[in-house]
């Protein structure tokens, strides 16, 4: 298999039949589920209801220089965000100019000032677990892949790390059990490699829980080692801070039963809404406490002290619909908990900052003294696509006339997350002169990649589509920081610092958008392709 073969291999009507079976029941048994759309299951009794992830029957073929390159640059990637975080004076730059056309960032950036205004932070160190999105890049007339492409840095919320590696152990399970017929030699244990994200995603969260407690509680000798015993003794916990009515909840929930189990840390699942009623900081450190109220009996009351916030929430604005939310995101950014992100970590994950870092001597001033690391700046910056500004600067006055002149070779990006919110192609143009002018800048230009398709069946609520699909390698990286003082770039302290496995989703080739969770793509696995 030198190149992408003809895939997947043709299946007789009962080898078909056998490998649906297998995979739907081992889909089911490993939890590897979402919460069914209300339209799809009208009426959900206890919320007990389930329905097996959108998945890929086949693993889909995947590179395997380019997949080993995009894991290998993660711990610089973590690196270069959580200094573009710590560089206080250069995100505000950027972050006052877009505040005048973005309400979103303008409220974002409004907490970190009326922080540092009023009683300042409180935290010493920040967790983030991020994630790299990539494309395969071809050549407009060769399938041959040229690189791999950035389409985005998530700095929020980088979801479905648990799915991802139970997909590449379903995928790794109808291989073994014989479900893949023995024609697909080329789907092995070497070209299936393993997906670790759950556990390496769970690990920097409980990294940072213990982080936080040998930092309040010195004398306390806290290990995660020890920490396995004294787990339901203990009085700190991880907060998870979660949307209601979320249909995603099983991949969050394999998060917290990793850190429940393996390293005995309790886990909380709260609203914005909960939060306002059940926390509250104690002065001096502005330690964050959580109330639960399902822990109490009658006569005494547990309490427990906050160690990490962990958002799956609060990345976009229909997060906070009123003033209330705002005030609870504030709360939790002046508490001492260490935050996943912190506000500032969730602006350096803005298009805005992808767009300026894609400026070589931009990238040089945060990557450019990694010593022992020859060559790490070109490194990354080859995996980077053309993306322009739309402001009125020259590189943006370029942009603003390839917007109208070759519409059909860009993808227009405003400064949110979460899928659906991009303009493609065509679309373009009108999108721009339905908007004033001023507000243009809010938003980056950015080249299409292109993908190479190949064939595959999708999984969805039981019912199997064939069709050309392209794939978007996520390679997750967890990293633990010492936020600087000052703000220099180069002053934090790395305390923790790995990359933390896959996520490849794929998407019909004809759709713009990949998001599984906004209804467009699905979790696959690689098939490595030498
Ligand atoms: P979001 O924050 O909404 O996830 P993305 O930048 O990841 O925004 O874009 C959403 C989707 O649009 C991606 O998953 C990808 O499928 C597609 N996309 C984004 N940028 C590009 C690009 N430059 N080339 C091709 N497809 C893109
Ligand atoms: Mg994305």
């Amino acid at each position: 298999m030198s190149s992408y073969p003809s895939y997947p291999p043709n299946l007789t009507a009962e080898q078909l039949s056998y490998l649906i079976t297998s995979f739907t029941d081992y889909s089911l048994s490993h939890g590897l589920i979402v919460r069914p759309a209300p339209t799809f299951i009208p009426t959900n009794p206890s919320n007990s209801l389930a329905t097996p992830a959108p998945v890929t029957l086949w693993p889909s073929p995947f590179p395997r220089t380019h997949f080993e390159e995009a894991r290998s640059l993660q711990p610089f990637c973590n690196l270069l965000y959580a200094r573009v975080a710590a560089d206080q004076s250069w995100l505000g730059d950027l972050s006052t100019s877009l505040s005048l056309v973005d309400d979103f960032i303008s409220k974002l950036w409004a907490i970190h000032t009326r922080l540092k205004s009023e009683n300042g932070y409180h935290h010493k160190y920040s967790l983030g677990l991020f994630r790299s999105d990539y494309m395969v890049h071809t050549s407009d007339s060769e399938f041959a892949p040229l690189g791999i492409r950035q389409v985005e840095f998530n700095t929020i919320a980088s979801s479905f790390g648990a799915l991802a590696s139970k997909v590449s152990d379903l995928h790794r399970y109808l291989w073994r059990s014989g479900a893949y017929p023995p024609t697909a030699d080329y789907i092995n244990d070497l070209s299936l490699p393993r997906n670790e994200a759950l556990e390496r995603l769970a690990e920097g969260l409980a990294k940072a829980h213990e982080v936080y407690i040998q930092d309040v509680s010195p004398d306390a000798k806290y290990t995660l080692e020890t920490a396995a015993s004294v787990g339901p003794n203990s009085s700190y916990g991880i907060m998870f801070v979660i949307q209601d009515g979320e249909r995603n909840a099983f991949d969050q929930r394999w998060l917290e039963y990793h850190l429940t189990q393996k390293y005995g840390i309790r886990v909380f699942r709260v609203t914005f809404e909960e939060i306002r009623k059940y926390t509250h900081h104690v002065r001096p450190n502005y330690e964050l406490l959580f109330v639960p109220p399902h822990a109490f009996d009658g006569r005494k009351q547990q309490v427990y002290e906050i160690s990490v916030v962990y958002y799956r929430a609060g990345y976009g604005p229909g997060d906070y619909p009123g003033q209330e939310e705002w005030n609870t995101r504030y709360f939790l950014e002046e508490s001492r908990a260490i935050k996943c992100p912190t506000i500032l970590t969730q602006l350096a994950g803005s298009k805005k900052v992808q767009q300026v870092l894609a400026e070589k001597k931009n990238l040089e001033k945060f990557m450019g003294n990694e010593r022992g690391e020859e060559g790490i700046v070109e490194r990354i910056f080859e995996t980077f696509a053309a993306i322009y500004p739309m402001d009125e600067s020259e590189a943006g006055l370029k942009a603003r006339k390839l917007a109208f002149e070759e519409p059909h070779r860009f993808v227009l990006k405003p400064q949110r997350e979460g899928g659906g919110n991009n303009i493609y192609k065509d679309k373009i143009p009108e999108f721009l002169r339905g908007l004033e002018e001023e507000k243009w800048q809010g938003y980056i230009l950015m080249e299409l990649i292109r993908p190479p398709e190949v064939e595959n069946l999708v999984m969805r609520n039981g019912e199997m589509m064939q069709g050309k699909v392209v794939g978007e390698l996520g390679v997750y990286g967890a990293v633990v920081w010492k936020d600087a003082e000052d703000g220099e770039p180069g002053d934090i302290d790395i305390v923790y610092n790995e990359e933390a496995g896959v996520l490849l989703r794929t998407k019909g080739s004809s759709s713009e958008e990949g998001g599984v969770a906004a209804g467009f793509g699905c979790v696959d696995s690689c098939v490595l392709v030498d």
